[in-house]
C-alpha cells in the first residue's frame, strides 16, 4: 500500500490529515498516513507547553509561542471554510481570540473526524533520504516514549514542521559586555518578567510590535524599539519610543544611528527566523528566506526536483489556517492522482513568474492580494469549499487601518465572518485590560459587563 509521512502535527499537518479524511469520507481510497510529531499533543505552536529553552527530551523547543498571546489578526481572516467558529463554539465570540481559544478551534475540527490515531506523538524525525532505486523515502525517527530510533519507508513525504522556530540572531558590538538580559523573541515567554524595566526591542516586524505591546500591557517602564530600514510608525503610547538603527551597546546603554542613546535593562531581538530543516538530506532541503513565494516549490508546495516531496506552510503568512487547507487539499489530490503535474521545466517557469511578480510588490495591500490570488488558484483546483477571498482581503485592509488608528486598541474591533455572514460579538473586556487569557474567561462573555472599551 502507498504510504505517506507527514512531519509535524501543527495547523499545517492537521490540515493535511483533515484533507485526506475528507476524501475518505467521500468514499475514496486513501493511502496509509503516518504523521510524526515531536511534542506530546497536536496544534504546533498553539499547543504551548514550554517555559524553558529545551523540551522534556532536552531538544531546543520548537515553538516561539508565549504566554498571553492573542491573535494578531482577525479570526475571520483565518477561519476554515469547512468548520466555522460558530460551529465550534456554538455562539458568536470576538474577533481576536487568545492562544488557548485558537488551539481549541483547530483541535475541534480534527477531533470531530477522528484522525488522531494517525499521529505518532513524542516522535522526532531525525533524517529523511530518498532512494532513487526504489523511489522511496527512508524516514528515521526517535520515539521518545520508548527511547529508541527506527526507520520506515514511505512513497511520499509532506514537511509541515513550520518555519518560525530557528531564530535569526544578529550580533551587535558590545553584546559581550552588556549587563542585562539579551534574548531572541523565540525565547520570550512572559511579558510580566519585564514589568518596571526599560526594554529595547530590535526589529520592526510583527514580533517587534507584539512583544513590545505585551511588555507595555504588562507594565514595562519604557519601551524603545529600533528599526533598520522602516519604522513601524504607529501612534505609540508615551512610554514607547521608536529609534533608528541600533549601532552598539555598552554595559547598560544602547546607542542609535540618530545619535541618541537609552539606558535599558534588557534587549529583545525580534529579528526573524530561519527556514531550517536539519533532518532533510541536502538534495531535499528547502532553502529560502521568508517570502510569499519560495523558489523551488511549484504551486508553493511541490518540491520541483522530486514531486513526491511537499512542503506546507513555508510562505510568509498573512493568510494562515485556510491557506494551509488550500495547500493540503491540493497536495492530497496530487497524491491521489486527481491532479497531474507539468514537466519540471514548466513547473520552474511557473514558479519564476510568481517570484518575479512578488518582487514587484510595493506594500502590504499588494502582498495580501498576491497571497489571496495564490489561494484562489489553489482552491479552484480542488473540492475545498470555495469562499470569498476578496472579502477576506478586505478584512485584512480594515485590520491594517484599525492598527494605524489605535495600535493598543485594534483587538477590540469585530468583523463579519465571510463563511457565515454573521458578525462577531465584542469581547467583555478591552484587550489592554484583559489580563486573563484563559479559554474559560474568554468564552464567559455573558457574565461580564463590557468595560474599558
Ligand atoms: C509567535 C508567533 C505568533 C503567531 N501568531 C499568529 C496569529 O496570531 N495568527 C495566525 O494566524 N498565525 C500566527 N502565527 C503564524 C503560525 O506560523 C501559524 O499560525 C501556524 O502555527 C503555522 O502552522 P505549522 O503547522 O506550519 O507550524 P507549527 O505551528 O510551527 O507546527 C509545526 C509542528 O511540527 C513539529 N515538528 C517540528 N519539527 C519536527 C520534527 N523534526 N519531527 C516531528 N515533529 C516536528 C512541531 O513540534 C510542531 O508541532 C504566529 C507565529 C508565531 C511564531
Amino acid at each position: 500500500m502507498t504510504r505517506i509521512a507527514i512531519i509535524g502535527a501543527g495547523p499545517s499537518g492537521m490540515a493535511q490529515l483533515r484533507a485526506f479524511q475528507s476524501a475518505k469520507a467521500k468514499g475514496q481510497q486513501v493511502p496509509e498516513i503516518v504523521c510524526f510529531e515531536k511534542q506530546n499533543d497536536w496544534g504546533g505552536l498553539w499547543n504551548y507547553t514550554w517555559r524553558t529553552g529545551v523540551d522534556q527530551h532536552g531538544n531546543p523547543v520548537h515553538g516561539s509561542m508565549y504566554r498571553y498571546l492573542w491573535s494578531n489578526g482577525p479570526k475571520e481572516a483565518l477561519e476554515f471554510a469547512d468548520y466555522t467558529f460558530d460551529e465550534h463554539f456554538k455562539k458568536a465570540i470576538a474577533s481576536y481570540p487568545p492562544r488557548a481559544v485558537l488551539w481549541d478551534y483547530i483541535k475541534g475540527r480534527v477531533e470531530k473526524v477522528g484522525v488522531k490515531d494517525q499521529v505518532r506523538f513524542n516522535t522526532t524525525v531525525n533524517n529523511v533520504e530518498f532512494n532513487s532505486d526504489n523511489q522511496q523515502f527512508t524516514v528515521a525517527v526517535h520515539d521518545h516514549y520508548q527511547n529508541q530510533t527506527y526507520a520506515e519507508q514511505f512513497d511520499y513525504v509532506i514537511v509541515a514542521s513550520g518555519h518560525f522556530s530557528t531564530p535569526n540572531v544578529p550580533e551587535f558590538k558590545g553584546f559581550n559586555i552588556f549587563n542585562g538580559r539579551i534574548l531572541h523573541a523565540h525565547d520570550f515567554r512572559d511579558a510580566v518578567q519585564f514589568k518596571d524595566k526599560n526594554i529595547l526591542i530590535v526589529g520592526s516586524s510583527y514580533s517587534a510590535e507584539d512583544v513590545g505591546s505585551q511588555c507595555y500591557k504588562y507594565g514595562a517602564k519604557h519601551i524603545y524599539s529600533c528599526y533598520r530600514s522602516q519604522p513601524m510608525g504607529y501612534k505609540w503610547p508615551k512610554n514607547w519610543s521608536e529609534k533608528q538603527k541600533l549601532l552598539h551597546v555598552d554595559e547598560n546603554t544602547a546607542y542609535f544611528a540618530d545619535g541618541t542613546c537609552a539606558q535599558v535593562d534588557a534587549i529583545i531581538l525580534c529579528t526573524g527566523y530561519l527556514h531550517h530543516f536539519p533532518y532533510m538530506a541536502e538534495d531535499l532541503c528547502l532553502k529560502t528566506h521568508n517570502c510569499l513565494y519560495p523558489e523551488g516549490l511549484y504551486q508553493g508546495v511541490v518540491w520541483e526536483k522530486n514531486p513526491r516531496l511537499f512542503y506546507l506552510g513555508m510562505q510568509d503568512q498573512w493568510y494562515t489556517f485556510n491557506m494551509f487547507d488550500a495547500q493540503a487539499w491540493y497536495v492530497r489530490d496530487l497524491i491521489l492522482q486527481q491532479q497531474t503535474l507539468p514537466t519540471q521545466a514548466e513547473m520552474q517557469q511557473h514558479t519564476q513568474q510568481w517570484v518575479q511578480k512578488e518582487q514587484k510588490l510595493k506594500n502590504a495591500e499588494q502582498m495580501i492580494k498576491f497571497q489571496g490570488d495564490y489561494i484562489k488558484k489553489l482552491i479552484a483546483e480542488t473540492d475545498y469549499p470555495s469562499f470569498n477571498i476578496d472579502a477576506v482581503n478586505d478584512i485584512f485592509m480594515q485590520w491594517k487601518k484599525h492598527k494605524k488608528e489605535n495600535i493598543m486598541g485594534f483587538r477590540d474591533k469585530v468583523y463579519r465572518s465571510v463563511m457565515t455572514g454573521k458578525m462577531a460579538k465584542p469581547h467583555h473586556t478591552s484587550w489592554l485590560y484583559a489580563l486573563d487569557d484563559s479559554l474559560e474567561s474568554y468564552l464567559d462573555n455573558d457574565n461580564h459587563e463590557p468595560k474599558a472599551m
